[in-house]
């Protein structure tokens, strides 16, 4: 009847059904830090009844391999964790983030950059400005009225301000993008496509309502705003799960000797996940029955969160 299929299309239209991913880059196999992230956005995704994607971030092509990509989509099969729709690799999403990049450009929001890493260094070193070591020079500006006579390199997104965001573990967030991290690359000197580009424009195709991922890439969270904001797309809500540390404190990462997860016990590998993330151990003997414990241990775990923000 009509009346009945109006009623149906309008509540849709005002509450999107929850749709969440897991992102990796596929520079190595999945460890013990990136299963968490992986399993909490596959428990928030089924506490929620929504749809949970994989999407392979294989834009930066030299550091990423097609078989580490396979070993992860292996790894996380054996955990009971299986994208509800097609993966989509990023390497193959030129022709979605060029159209972007060009809307960017002609709305004079993103402009071309000639600087090379050395000449950003030496600015700052002229000012007598230390550089702190394990974060990125600012950028200065430099060719935000044009580029000097220099050759165009990489394209920056224009930004000024703060941005304010609410992360549901984390609480109220704030980066000042203008004096914190200044205009951002879109696309590398190398011609590659940088990781907040792609992003966005992948959560946003793919319709993504939830982000849940590592702490580690809270840092990114302002940027991809503004990028959203710029582009006119909807920002999606953000979790961000503790990070596991080595034995030097440092997060666990593959360049700090992270092993990769051994998957002869699928359940042992998911309970380790599962303690980081807080959830009590489950007596389950089956990864079915084991998940679908975790769910209901999630949606407890997520209830405190709610007093910060709604998802
Ligand atoms: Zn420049």
């Amino acid at each position: 009847m009509p009346a009945v299929h109006t009623a149906a299309t309008t509540t849709i239209a005002t509450a999107p059904r929850y749709r969440g991913r897991f992102a990796p880059s596929p520079t190595g196999p999945l460890h013990a830090g990136s299963l968490v992230a992986a399993l909490a956005s596959w428990l928030d995704a089924r506490a929620h009844g929504g749809v949970w994607l994989l999407r392979i971030e294989d834009v930066d092509t030299p550091r990423c391999s097609p078989a580490a990509a396979r070993t992860i989509q292996q790894q996380l099969d054996a955990c009971g964790l299986r994208s509800d729709e097609v993966v989509v690799w990023q390497s193959t999403r030129s022709a979605a983030y060029d159209p972007a990049l060009q809307r960017l450009l002609a709305a004079g929001l993103a402009y071309p950059c000639g600087c090379t890493r050395s000449a950003i260094e030496a600015h700052w070193q002229a000012l007598g400005v230390v550089h702190q070591p394990d974060s990125e020079r600012i950028y200065p500006g430099t060719c935000r009225n044009g580029l000097h006579g220099q050759p165009a390199r990489a394209v920056r997104l224009r930004v000024d301000g703060p941005i304010d965001w609410t992360d549901r573990r984390l609480g109220p967030q704030r980066q000042d993008l203008g004096r914190e991290v200044g205009d951002f690359v879109l696309r590398r000197a190398d011609g590659l496509w940088a990781y907040q580009l792609a992003v966005v424009v992948d959560d946003a195709a793919q319709g993504i309502t939830q982000v849940v991922r590592g702490e580690d890439l809270a840092d990114n969270t302002a940027r991809q705003i503004a990028l959203q904001r710029a582009l006119q797309l909807p920002s999606p809500g953000y979790l961000h799960t503790p990070l596991v540390r080595a034995a030097d404190g440092r997060k666990l990462s593959k360049q700090n000797g992270a092993q990769a997860l051994d998957l002869r016990d699928p359940l042992a590998a998911l309970q380790a996940a599962a303690a980081v993330l807080g959830l009590p151990e489950l007596s389950s003997r089956t990864v079915p029955d084991w998940l679908a414990g975790a769910v209901a241990g999630w949606a407890g775990i997520i209830a405190g969160f709610a007093t910060r923000s709604d998802p």
